[in-house]
């Protein structure tokens, strides 16, 4: 499901543990951080329980990799190719098992708890990466969901691959230590 995308993060994971010691407000639907914890950890346990039976597991689990590890110049390159936009029919959010942040006001009116709070899943926040994790949702969603794709950017090889990789991590950290720098200034 998507709504306004927070500021872009370097590298989330590693974004999340430089920034460790902050806590950030908890979003308004929610009891407590403990609650809001606890539902995550199950949420991930329901998922691996069903990875034997549900090719949805596995690409749920490919989406959160490629969310958490990929720098932006390789995460966004199929950006410019995507289509449509979402309409909040919430279906995505209830594959497998409603998701505990799905709130649903009605048809076509639903929208996530944590979406715009820094504790929304990198995941979710991302959707959808690439036409093959597009393609995988449509599965399990009887193709309702109102993305699409028109064309795609060249196939790279691995070694284009490992060089974007690099340069893009580069980048972000570089850019990460300027945006460091300016608010230090502050
Ligand atoms: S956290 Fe849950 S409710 Fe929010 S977008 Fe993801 S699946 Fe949907
Ligand atoms: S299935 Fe697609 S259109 Fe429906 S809420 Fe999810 S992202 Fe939006």
């Amino acid at each position: 499901m998507q709504q306004s995308q927070p500021g872009s993060r370097v590298l989330p994971v590693l974004s999340n543990l430089i920034n460790k010691h902050s806590e950030p407000e908890l979003p308004a639907e929610t009891a407590s951080r403990r609650w809001m914890y606890s539902q995550m950890t199950r949420a991930v346990i329901k998922k691996i329980v069903r990875a034997p039976f549900s090719i949805h597991t596995w690409a749920a689990l490919r989406r959160t990799l490629m969310s958490n590890f990929l720098p932006d110049n390789l995460l966004y390159r199929y950006k410019a190719y995507q289509r449509g936009e979402c309409n909040r029919c919430g279906l995505c959010c209830k594959i497998q098992f409603q998701c505990p942040f799905f709130v649903d006001e009605g048809p076509f009116n639903t929208h996530c708890s944590v979406y715009t709070t820094p504790h929304a899943p990198s995941a979710c926040l991302k959707f959808p990466l690439d036409p093959l994790d597009l393609k995988l949702l449509q599965r399990e969603v009887g193709q309702a969901c109102t993305f699409y794709y028109e064309g795609a950017p060249q196939k790279l090889s691995i070694l284009e691959f490992v060089r974007l990789y690099t340069e893009g991590v580069r980048q972000q950290f570089a850019k990460r230590k300027l945006k460091e720098a300016a608010d230090s200034a502050d």
